[in-house]
């Protein structure tokens, strides 16, 4: 998210490159409905040579930076690229229990193909477990029972409610619409060990033992729960930087603590905010005009970005035909017209694909 809308900000005026281990950027707020109906990933998932045409795109991972920031990159046939430049952004996102919700190392071709499989599996499957009841836990079930509504689904969840980061009046909306339709919802219910572990995404038939001492049988086990900071390669020269969650130090300049010429945006950062590509919207244009203001030497004062600390906002779909919206002044929206058409019926991939100057499909 943040490493794509910048780049496309900044490529009209320097030579941006872009490195990511996948050969497209995807839309992730299409995924909960990808795994179910995989022909909705295809509009979603944008090769990087087409979404970003002016920018060089290298398909690698970033294994070390070093201490003059310049960085080690490991290509996919094992050769590692030296790369220095004159600045360098960090946006390497969440890392979660395996590649469901974020490929990794992919082409477009093998994330559809891995969503056709996952979709054949979740259509074998009678009996559901869903780990989490955040955001991707609750759209997932969203999208599984209106697909299928007589498939046995359970969320477990560890915490006292679904949906923590925003407001209660949303989580008792969001878990009651789901209980009506038949999903179970186990609160301050841990799992505590199952057949499957969490990097087997395409499991079957096992049990799920949870803190309860209840065991569930399941015939397929989803893992939603939350991701944490991709910042290894920060381990080597810059762990003075990471903080006790491993979340990269930033200004409100949004460069690195200690460093002028080193940005860091989005799930990484230790900005004291919900991770949310809504919130990350809001870093790219500072970043771009502070980048702009360093790389042209202009001696006016950066730009600040302050963090949403405590901002409840959230939209979370419950199918495609609605959802529920949480906005600050406004409170909670749950009227079907209004949420299907803020994201339930698109799963924002028009919005993005317009951003990048492509066409809706
Ligand atoms: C399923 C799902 C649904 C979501 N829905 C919403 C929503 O509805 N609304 C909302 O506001 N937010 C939503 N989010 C959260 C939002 O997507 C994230 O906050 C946002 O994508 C984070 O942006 P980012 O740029 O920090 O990282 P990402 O968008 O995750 O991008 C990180 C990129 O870095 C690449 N990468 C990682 N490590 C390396 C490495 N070492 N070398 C090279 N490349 C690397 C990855 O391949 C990836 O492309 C959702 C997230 C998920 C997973």
């Amino acid at each position: 998210m943040a490493g794509t809308f910048l780049a496309k900000q900044l490529c009209q005026d320097f030579a941006v490159t872009l490195v990511d281990s996948n050969e497209y950027f995807e839309i992730p707020m299409a995924t909960p409905r990808s795994i179910i109906q995989p022909t909705f990933a295809e509009a979603a998932i944008i090769p990087f040579a087409e979404a970003l045409p002016q920018v060089k795109h290298i398909q690698g991972c970033l294994t070390k930076l070093h201490p003059d920031c310049s960085a080690t990159v490991e290509l996919a046939s094992g050769e590692q690229l030296h790369l220095q430049a004159d600045l360098n952004v960090l946006a390497t996102g969440s890392q979660f229990n395996n590649s469901l919700m974020r490929g990794q190392k992919q082409t477009k071709q093998q994330r559809l193909a891995f969503y056709q499989s996952f979709a054949d599996q979740v259509k074998k499957a009678e009996k559901i477990i869903l780990v989490g009841g955040g955001p991707i836990g609750v759209e997932v079930a969203g999208e599984i029972n209106e697909q299928y509504p007589h498939k046995q689904l359970t969320i477990v969840e560890a915490g006292p409610r679904l949906l923590a980061g925003t407001a209660n009046k949303v989580s008792c909306y969001a878990a009651k619409d789901l209980s009506r339709r038949g999903v179970k919802i186990l609160t301050q219910t841990r799992l505590v060990h199952a057949s499957h572990p969490p990097s087997c995404i395409l499991n079957h038939t096992g049990q799920a033992k949870l803190s309860t001492g209840d065991v569930l049988d399941y015939d397929l086990i989803i893992w939603c729960t939350g991701g944490q900071p991709n910042t290894q390669f920060m381990q080597a020269h810059f762990a003075d930087v990471l903080n006790a969650k491993q979340q990269i130090q930033v200004q409100p300049s949004l460069q690195v603590t200690g460093y002028s010429h080193l940005f860091a945006l989005g799930d990484i950062t230790d900005l004291a905010e919900n991770k949310m590509a809504w919130h990350i919207n809001g870093q790219i244009p500072v970043a771009a005009r502070n980048i702009r203001r360093i790389l042209t030497s202009k001696q006016t004062p950066l730009k600040h970005y302050r963090a949403k600390t405590n901002n409840p906002m959230m939209a979370v779909t419950l199918g495609s035909q609605k959802g529920v919206v949480y906005l600050p002044i406004i409170g909670m929206i749950n009227i079907p017209f209004i949420t299907k058409m803020a994201k339930a019926g698109h799963m924002l991939v028009p919005k993005y694909r317009k951003e990048l100057g492509l066409s809706s499909i």
